[in-house]
């Protein structure tokens, strides 16, 4: 038997992308139970998490997965991008490698998950912003070149983290209607 709070409209399983190290399990739990974590060890394997919320007094239950490493050794399969309607690709604002990986990941995305994928692009660790190496104007380019939604936050110091995600899956809500 399930208990009200276990109740949903809908469910939208999400993806977080992205290359190793820039805060994908971070900016997960941020999100999800409001931690954080300076010392956080990768672990291999796919993380879940989840998390109900309401958009237009519809309950969804969000289904987050985090590659938990796996991005290290590309061995990302199909399986993890099944039925996901979100991915959340993120970069290091302070490391241009990860930005300039972007690209990649997209086209992984374009060939891996449903055709109609909502992907919201977010530069994390803006709290680094002076080490920063990827300007606000450039991601925000590439962003739009690509149809994106872009976000700068920071897991560490919760900037926009409620909102990129809010955002992006009311992207999503609004594309599933
Ligand atoms: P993942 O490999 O993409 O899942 O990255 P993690 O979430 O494991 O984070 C990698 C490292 O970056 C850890 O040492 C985190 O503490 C740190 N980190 C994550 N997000 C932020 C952030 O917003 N600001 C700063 N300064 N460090 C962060």
């Amino acid at each position: 038997s399930y208990s009200s709070e276990e109740e949903y409209d809908y469910l939208f399983k999400v993806v977080l992308i992205g290359d190793s190290g820039v805060g994908k399990t971070n900016l997960m739990t941020r999100y999800t139970s409001n931690e954080f974590d300076l010392n956080s060890k990768t672990t291999i394997g796919v993380e879940f998490s989840s998390k109900t919320i309401k958009i237009d007094d519809k309950m969804i239950k969000l289904q987050m997965w985090d590659t938990a490493g796996q991005e290290r050794y590309r061995a990302i399969t199909s399986a993890y991008y099944k039925g996901a309607v979100g991915a959340v690709l993120v970069f290091d604002i302070t490391k241009y490698q990860s930005f300039e990986n972007c690209e990649k990941w997209i086209e992984e995305v374009r060939e891996n998950a449903p055709p109609n994928i909502t992907i919201t692009l977010v530069g994390n660790k803006i709290d680094l912003g002076h080490i920063r190496s990827v300007s606000n104007e450039k991601a925000s380019r590439f962003a739009k070149k690509f149809g994106l939604t872009f976000f700068e936050t920071s897991a560490l110091n919760s900037t926009n983290v409620e909102k990129a995600f809010f955002d992006h899956f009311t992207n999503i809500y609004q594309s599933s209607k």
